[in-house]
């Protein structure tokens, strides 16, 4: 009788990264769903013949991160097109269009169809919308890390990007590093899971096209949803503040367990670049601002090299991107995920519990009733002049 294998003795040592799913080769690990929609590895004990394979490829439980910012940029891609699909700066699409212009393999998340995010391959350009902008949820990776290896194997460069417990989950899989592979990590507040999201939106009627962060209305946590009515699209804004899903969010109250203990939410980062919003460049770099400088209305992104290979990388966009000189530290001021895990209030838990108790309707009667006027606050933000906003800014 094969011993019986634990894949973690709690919930917050399991970040649902689906390593371990990928590399059993009995197909005996499958993701399943806990009552609030979050998932996590289930062995079928009928199938599992303890090899451990699994265990070792948890870089999440087993393995520490040593690398250490190398240099720290603000950047802003060139192209306004393209930018404008972006959530930040367009670092990510810089580092994804010189990969593709040198015949490799870009990977991150994609909404499909029915709007769940699943971790996709890409090798051309005009597939590089699917990937950009951020999708606040936790994006489906079975079967990517199986691919990625093989395209390595097969002498494919490969840009590998996602959350940095995605990025961790990928090397505890390959087991060994390749020359080829350059991966790029975002800076991460938490993610929510995709039964809480497909309820959300199914709450706001029948959603042909979603985006957490819609830049016509601005660089922040705004959204937009195209809804098909009686047979014509429309277009509805979702203020961070007044969308329940936004809010709880980017209040950190609706995180899977392992986002409050990141072992990653730091300095040492398992990436070779990390990426994120450059929030605070108003007050750290106002002289990146000055006319002909960078222009906030379109987005700036951090980004931070952890290793020569992702510092090449970063150089070698320097003919599509605008880079400017910046530290850790100064990025890291505005932008706490890169100094400490999110905390949660004392609603998290019993906004999981109605969700699971009552469903998606219920969390939002909670909201409507709790929230009160702060709800406003990111529409009329986003009515202030920008010199006054700039100035807040700074001041704050
Ligand atoms: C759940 C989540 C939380 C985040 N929290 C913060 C934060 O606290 N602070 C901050 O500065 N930035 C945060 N970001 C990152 C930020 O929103 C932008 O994604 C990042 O700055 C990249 O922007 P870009 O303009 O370079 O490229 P974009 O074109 O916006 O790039 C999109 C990139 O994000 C990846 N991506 C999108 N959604 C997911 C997902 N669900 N899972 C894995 N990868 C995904 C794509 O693969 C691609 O690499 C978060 C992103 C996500 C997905």
């Amino acid at each position: 009788m094969p011993e019986t294998i634990t894949l973690f003795s709690e919930k917050q040592n399991c970040c649902g990264c689906g390593a371990c799913a990928d590399v059993c080769p009995r197909n005996a690990i499958t993701m399943q769903e806990d009552d609030f929609g979050f998932r996590y590895p289930a062995i079928d004990t009928e199938k599992c013949v303890s090899c451990r394979l699994c265990q070792r490829a948890c870089f999440f439980q087993n393995k520490e991160v040593t690398n250490e910012p190398v240099k720290t940029f603000a950047a802003a891609l060139q192209n306004d097109s393209i930018l404008r699909r972006s959530a930040s700066g367009g670092a990510f699409a810089a580092l994804a269009l010189k990969c593709i212009e040198s015949g490799g393999i870009v990977i991150g998340a994609a909404f499909d169809k029915e709007l769940k995010v699943k971790h996709i391959a890409i090798s051309s350009k005009d597939k590089l919308p699917l990937l950009q902008g951020s999708k606040y949820v936790q994006s489906d990776t079975s079967e990517i890390f199986k691919k990625t290896k093989q395209l390595l194997l097969s002498g494919k460069k490969v840009l590998f990007s996602g959350t940095p417990c995605q990025v961790a989950g990928l090397y505890g899989y390959l087991g060994k590093k390749y020359d080829h592979l350059v991966t790029v990590d975002l800076i991460c507040h938490g993610v929510p899971n995709q039964r809480m999201f497909g309820d959300y939106i199914r709450s706001l009627g029948r959603v042909k096209r979603f985006s957490f962060r819609d830049k016509s209305i601005g660089w922040g946590i705004n959204g937009s949803a195209i809804i098909e009515k009686n047979g014509t699209d429309k277009k509805m804004i979702l203020w961070g503040n007044e969308s329940p899903y936004l809010y709880y969010f980017s209040h950190g109250e609706i995180y899977r367990d392992s986002c409050y203990s990141c072992k990653y939410a730091c300095s040492h980062r398992p990436a070779d670049i990390t990426v994120g919003d450059f929030w605070g460049i108003e007050k750290q770099h106002p002289e990146y601002l000055k006319a002909g400088g960078f222009n906030t209305d379109r987005g700036l992104s951090c980004a931070v090299a952890n290793t020569l290979k992702g510092l090449d990388a970063l150089n070698n966009c320097k003919d599509i991107m605008d880079i400017c000189n910046s530290d850790f530290a100064k990025a890291a001021a505005g932008n706490t995920q890169l100094r400490k895990p999110s905390s949660f209030s004392g609603t998290r838990m019993e906004l999981l519990s109605i969700y699971s108790e009552y469903g998606w309707s219920a969390v939002e009667e909670h909201f409507n009733k709790n929230i009160g006027f702060r709800r406003y606050s990111s529409r009329l933000k986003s009515m202030m002049p920008k010199k006054l906003k700039t100035f807040l800014k700074r001041i704050k």
